[in-house]
């Protein structure tokens, strides 16, 4: 098995990284930055978002494994000082996996300009820099509904507690193959007039957002800020690809939940 290793600029982690390192060695596992096997992050849940981001063309052929050097996160299971175990349970149960939705996003141009792809694996946004954003959305190319108002934002169930959750998206488990639109201070008055509540789109659908004025959004796909001109569409569905996780340890999703959100016993 190969393995990579992507970490956070925290002391902590690059001090876990160093003992990971030494380990690996010891169990006689080889290190590779372009074709590993698995990828083990060192840092929190945005750490693992970059570590997706590195190696997210090599999806079918890679499982990700999160330490957490702060606290217990979504896409992080293991504790600092649990390398030993981590090490012999990958070494033994190399099978073991689980897998979760993504989001396949494609921005289409007004001119010309080919299509951008991108997959997320928390969410999505489209604001714009400096006035309200003016949005047609089509769901099953089916206009449902003309947003105005900061944004909208498009959300994998596994990111449903990460943006989605603080523009009041539900929390969804990760087993549900579906993803969620969340309106960001929509305008709800005589003129505009949207559902005003979060919705969860089955993985047969798609949404469309069809953009009506300006050139100015900002779009987001995790941590990545993509400022584009001339911006005709983007469109929204769960991606044929999945991230697998190696999953030598089993946490309850509502034991995270509640020991982010509520309490820590
Ligand atoms: P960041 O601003 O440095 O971190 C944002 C926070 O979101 C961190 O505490 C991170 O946890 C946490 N987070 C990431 N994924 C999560 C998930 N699936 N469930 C619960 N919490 C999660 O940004 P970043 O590290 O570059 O990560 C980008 C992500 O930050 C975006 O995908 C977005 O979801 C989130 N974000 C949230 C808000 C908000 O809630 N208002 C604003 C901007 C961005 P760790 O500390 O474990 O890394």
């Amino acid at each position: 098995m190969k393995v990579a290793i992507v970490h956070n600029n925290e002391q902590k982690s690059r001090r876990v990284t160093q003992q990971l390192l030494a380990l690996l060695e010891q169990k006689q596992i080889e290190v590779s930055e372009t074709d590993p096997e698995l990828i083990i992050s060192v840092g929190g849940d945005g750490t693992l978002l970059s570590a997706f981001h590195r190696f997210n063309h090599r999806l079918n052929d890679v499982k990700f494994l999160g330490v957490h050097t702060g606290h217990l996160g979504f896409y992080t299971d293991w504790r600092d000082y649990e390398l030993e175990e981590l090490v012999s349970s990958f070494l033994i149960e190399q099978e073991k996996s689980i897998s979760y939705p993504l989001l396949d996003v494609t921005i289409k141009f007004c001119d010309d300009v080919p299509d951008r792809h991108f997959l997320a694996l928390n969410e999505s946004t489209i604001k714009r820099s400096n006035r309200t954003m003016a949005a047609d959305v089509y769901i099953k190319d089916e206009l449902f509904e003309r947003f105005r108002g900061d944004g909208l934002s498009v959300s994998t169930p596994t990111g449903s507690t990460a943006y989605n959750k603080s523009v009041g998206g539900a929390v969804i488990h990760p087993s549900i193959n579906a993803f969620q639109l969340a309106e960001i201070a929509s305008l709800n008055n005589r003129v505009f007039r949207t559902l005003g509540s979060p919705m969860v789109i089955a993985d047969s659908e798609w949404v469309s957002i069809d953009l009506r004025e300006g050139s100015d959004y900002l779009i987001t796909v995790d941590q990545l800020n993509i400022y584009q001109e001339n911006v005709d569409s983007i469109h929204y569905r769960i991606a044929d690809e999945r991230i697998h996780f190696a999953s030598y340890k089993h946490m309850h999703f509502w034991h995270r939940v509640k020991d982010a959100f509520i309490s820590e016993d």
